[in-house]
């Protein structure tokens, strides 16, 4: 008798938690962590491999278990697909298992679009549109230190032309004028909605611009939206939004409020959506910061993608890493460095998914 063979192609997805180190614990406004759990993901397509990463910081509600849940889950709602032709409703799908969980939707939402890339033999940048000759400067984070570290944390940034700085010490002046002691590089100051008062703010805005800082991130709570939009009326510097705009139906609610916003693959469930908020935010003449999490080489290259579209760059986390489990884009004397490969353009260390 012969055989009925019949081959069912699907698409599959794996996933592997992790935890990644940091060089030396990250102090913000809002505590200390020294390591930041990771999922790496694998999305296949006949034999294809497509690669992403959900990077979890504390605030956005996301741990191992809430990530590895609700990828669970994916994994049946992808298991329906025999192929990623139809990438849109399968982000819907994904999009409508839960409310939440944004950075393990970004991470199929990466796998996704490195797969689609591979598939097209195309990188990702050629596919949204990105100019890959335009220089992406990357701002580096100087973490809050005690005044005697300040020093050697600007000479390990010396690479880099933007420094960022997030504030939350005792005295956040004193920071700034001790980072002025060792160089005038511009300064991005992301304030975590540390400032409470509209009037302090605007006096803190005023005492930065003249130090040679370019913007000013979430001075206050993401809910003072009328504060908010009274500050970037009367601030010589742009306001960015940071923890205001999540997702792309943000952006009505911060309307007229923001001089910019800065967009995240981890907020806002990956590349599909983050290209939506680009588009949407030049049409109401809102700049655009392109930021991420602690997050490694995997992460960081999907963002990288839509760099050129952006006016400012803070993608420094695989910097701020102790061990890097995907090899992509590379960073050189400031700039990151788009490469040429298919889809994000990043491999995995070889036993990543075994
Ligand atoms: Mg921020």
């Amino acid at each position: 008798m012969k055989a009925n063979l019949q081959f069912y192609f699907v698409v599959k997805l794996f996933f592997v938690p992790h935890i990644l180190k940091f060089k030396r614990p990250f102090s913000i406004a809002h505590g200390s962590r020294d390591s930041t759990p990771v999922v790496f993901t694998r999305l296949e397509q006949n034999g294809i491999f497509g690669y992403g990463e959900a990077a979890m910081p504390p605030y956005l509600g996301e741990n191992h278990e809430t990530v590895l849940k609700f990828l669970s889950k994916a994994e049946k709602v992808l298991q329906k697909f025999s192929t990623i032709a139809d990438a849109d409703t399968i982000l819907l799908e994904v999009d409508n298992i839960e409310n939440r969980n944004t950075a393990a939707k970004a991470s199929i939402d990466i796998a996704l679009h490195d797969l689609i890339g591979k598939l097209q033999n195309k990188p990702s940048h050629e596919l949204f549109g990105a100019d890959k000759q335009k220089n992406i400067f990357t701002a580096y984070t100087i973490p809050i230190d005690e005044p005697n570290g300040i020093q050697n944390r600007v000479e390990e940034a010396r690479e880099y032309k933007i420094l960022k700085v997030k504030l939350g010490s005792a005295d956040d002046k004193k920071l700034v004028e001790e980072i002025r002691k060792h160089t005038d590089k511009e300064i991005f100051v992301d304030v975590n909605e540390g400032w409470k008062d509209k009037y302090f703010a605007l006096e803190m805005i005023h005492w930065f611009s003249e130090k040679k800082v370019l913007l000013i991130e979430q001075p206050m709570p993401k809910e003072n939206t009328d504060d908010i939009a009274w500050l970037t009326s009367q601030s010589p510097i742009p306001i960015i939004a940071d923890e205001a705009v999540q997702r792309f139906a943000d952006l009505e609610k911060i309307k007229g409020a923001y001089s910019g916003i800065n967009i995240k693959l981890m907020k806002c469930t990956g590349l599909h959506e983050a290209q939506k908020m680009i588009l949407q935010a030049r049409k109401t003449g809102m700049q655009i910061m392109l930021g991420c999490m602690s997050e490694s080489t995997c992460g960081v290259s999907a963002a990288a993608q839509l760099a050129p579209l952006a006016d400012w760059i803070d993608l420094d986390g695989p910097l701020l890493i102790k061990e890097d489990y995907f090899d992509g884009v590379k960073f050189s004397e400031g700039k990151i460095i788009l490469n040429d490969f298919p889809g994000i353009g990043v491999a995995p260390v070889s036993n990543l998914f075994k």
